[in-house]
């Protein structure tokens, strides 16, 4: 029986941006400006304009500069696209982010194909996933390279391990997935990858030494589908609601704490597990775009 240890994200995310903060300190020390994140909201769902609202004091915390453009949710994809490749060709932004999710009528797809991979700080162009699965330099998006960054400052082991990622989309689940298997870089561990068509979810968390969950299903892991001595990141961010909390709801993760914390090593409460991790890594893709070190310029 095991009393698992927290993984701290607000603490790591702290210790991330004051990395950051120094950094673009000794950057425009060097007579650069400061880098510039824009932030393009379609729309006004409520979520985005809490992410928004944590984005941008994050940039004020670490010395970004910042500015969201704020959209009618019944914007064209083609008055969209344009807006972007004219901050494309802004020398003055170094990082373009569109908030998701988009309204209906807009494919998330299409247009962050026209973001330009050099400005694309969330890191979900094709550009930069198809360089992450050939295990290249790129803008690794937020979350994924949020939860590696747990698991160094903690110095848990990933090399050789299994680890098993429950969900498989294309902003979370896959590049984790990607990020564990790759052989040269980050992961070097045996991956598994599941989705809402996996037959027996259990069979496979079992088996974990790394458990990562990005379902959006609360609760969804129990103490008895994982084994004793896993490490576990819980992704899942559902609001459900709370009439004791002053907000009217309160955020559950997707695995369910109680039950697990018994037998897992390490584990990431929520909030204050991955969540943080997000923001912090996208002041330091910003900076990386900044100082062009992805793609340096010819
Ligand atoms: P998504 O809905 O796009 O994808 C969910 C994935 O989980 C899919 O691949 C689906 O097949 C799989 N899935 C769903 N139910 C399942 C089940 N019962 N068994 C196995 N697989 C299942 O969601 P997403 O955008 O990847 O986000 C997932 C969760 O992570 C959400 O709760 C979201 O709020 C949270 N999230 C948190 C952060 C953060 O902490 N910074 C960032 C992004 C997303």
């Amino acid at each position: 029986m095991m009393n698992a240890k927290l993984i701290d994200g607000s603490l790591v995310s702290s210790i991330v941006r004051n990395e950051v903060r120094e950094d673009v300190n000794s950057w425009t020390a060097a007579g650069n400006r400061p880098p510039f994140l824009e932030v393009i909201q379609v729309g006004a769902d409520p979520a985005s304009t809490v992410y928004i609202g944590a984005k941008t004091r994050a940039c004020h915390d670490v010395g970004i500069q910042t500015h969201t453009t704020h959209l009618q949710d019944t914007i064209s994809a083609k008055e969209l696209k344009a807006l972007i490749r004219g901050m494309n060709e802004n020398p003055e932004i170094d990082g373009i982010l569109v908030q998701l999710p988009l309204p209906a009528h807009l494919s998330a797809l299409d247009v962050i194909e026209s973001i330009d991979y050099r400005k694309d700080v969330d890191g979900f162009h094709p550009m930069n996933v198809g360089r992450l699965a050939i295990d290249q330099p790129t803008f690794r998006s937020c979350t994924p390279a949020g939860i590696f960054e747990l698991l160094r400052y903690y110095s848990l082991p990933v090399k050789g391990k299994h680890a098993v990622v429950v969900g498989a989309s294309n902003i979370v689940g896959s590049p984790t997935a990607i990020m564990f298997s790759r052989e040269n870089s980050t992961g070097k561990a045996t991956t598994t990858i599941c989705h809402k068509y996996t037959k027996d979810l259990t069979a496979y968390t079992i088996t974990a030494d790394i458990l990562v969950v990005a379902a959006g299903s609360p609760e969804l892991i129990r103490g008895e589908m994982v084994k004793e001595g896993v490490v576990i990141i819980d992704v899942g961010m559902t609001r459900v609601a709370d009439e004791t909390s002053e907000k009217g709801y309160k955020l559950v993760g997707d695995v369910h704490f109680e039950s697990v914390e018994k037998k897992a090593s390490w584990i990431t409460p929520v909030p204050g597990g991955v969540g943080p991790m997000t923001v912090a890594m996208l002041m330091k893709n910003t900076l990386l775009a900044a100082k062009k070190s992805i793609y340096p310029e010819e």
